[in-house]
């Protein structure tokens, strides 16, 4: 029997809810209720400098607007960092991990010298196999993933298709930083896991840490979600969406009077079709949404059309 299906949406709350953010939470949403699954909200506000309440408000209040809801109680990806440490001890105990001294100058001066060199790779792998007995006593260590050497990182995407990486050419990525702190990509492995996601449906622009994500999978020996990176948004005129191309927060649209139906219907139509069929009930769409029709090239916000709904 196959786990039922769990996804989540995981926004950062630095700002308003971004239209992009509402299509992901909505793409989320339908595929759980497709499924009969849950679909799960995760406030990813790690980055205590950045991560406002007014934002968190914001990002609740546009997904209730927008009328997608989420089942369990939120989880405040802050509240689990003591969870990412013992991870990060976890893998340091089983020598899977290690701790490194590298100094900012060290690390800049690696990063320069592999621009000069073409290689993608930038840290060295210099505290790999040391001893912290020579560690410079003044430098507060990270922990750092042992990724493989060789090899490749396979992910079967179920929008972008098979998506091969070379080892060779992944960065020994950094798990916790010298003050304690976990970095994103532990943070969003653990969480994932511990929350039992099994679909994770998320902007393009995550494809890369898609990659460093499985190999702390790999390492852990956990299963990777299903993955489905959708391509971003785009203006009319196929340059990166921005203000020029009207508003960017689902608050904006709601102020301007549109009805929280016409929007969801306008959003769900961007990267995904169902033949030429244009409005949706909810249920039509909960009942025509699916992975492999979202299309490959980036979708276009055309704020005339929306003008239309
Ligand atoms: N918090 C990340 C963001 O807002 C998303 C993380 C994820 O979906 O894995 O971009």
């Amino acid at each position: 029997m196959t786990a039922p299906v769990v996804t989540r949406f995981a926004p950062s709350p630095t700002g308003f809810l971004h239209i992009g953010g509402g299509r992901t939470a909505l793409f989320n949403w339908l595929y759980a209720r497709k499924h009969g699954g849950r679909m799960l909200l995760r406030i990813e506000d790690t980055d205590r400098a950045r991560s406002t309440a007014e934002a968190i408000d914001a990002i609740l209040d546009g997904l209730k607007w927008l009328g997608i809801s989420w089942d369990d109680d939120v989880v405040y990806q802050f509240s689990r960092v003591a969870r990412h440490r013992e991870i990060a001890e976890q893998l340091l105990a089983e020598g899977k991990a290690y701790r490194c001294y590298a100094t900012s100058e060290e690390l800049s001066e690696m990063r320069e010298k592999a621009r000069a060199e073409g290689r993608a790779k930038l840290y060295d792998g210099r505290w790999r196999d040391r001893d912290a007995s020579e560690a410079p006593p003044d430098v507060k260590p990270t922990i750092r993933l042992k990724a493989p050497l060789t090899g490749e990182t396979v992910i079967e995407d179920q929008v972008q298709g098979r998506i091969v990486w070379q080892n060779e050419n992944l960065d020994d990525l950094v798990l916790l930083r010298g003050d304690g702190t976990p970095t994103y990509m532990l943070a969003v492995v653990v969480d994932d896991h511990d929350m039992g996601v099994t679909h994770i449906i998320r902007g393009d622009d995550h494809l890369i840490n898609a990659a460093r994500q499985k190999q702390i999978y790999d390492t852990l020996g956990w299963a990777l979600p299903t993955m489905a990176h959708i391509p971003l948004i785009h203006g009319p005129d196929g340059s990166k969406l921005s203000k020029r191309h009207g508003a960017l927060g689902v608050d904006a649209y709601r102020a301007m009077g549109y009805l929280p139906a016409a929007l969801r219907n306008y959003l769900v139509r961007l990267g995904w079709s169902h033949g030429d069929q244009e409005i949706f009930s909810t249920q039509e769409m909960i009942d025509a949404f699916d992975l492999p029709a979202i299309g490959r090239s980036a979708a276009r916000f055309d704020f005339a059309k929306l003008e239309n709904l």
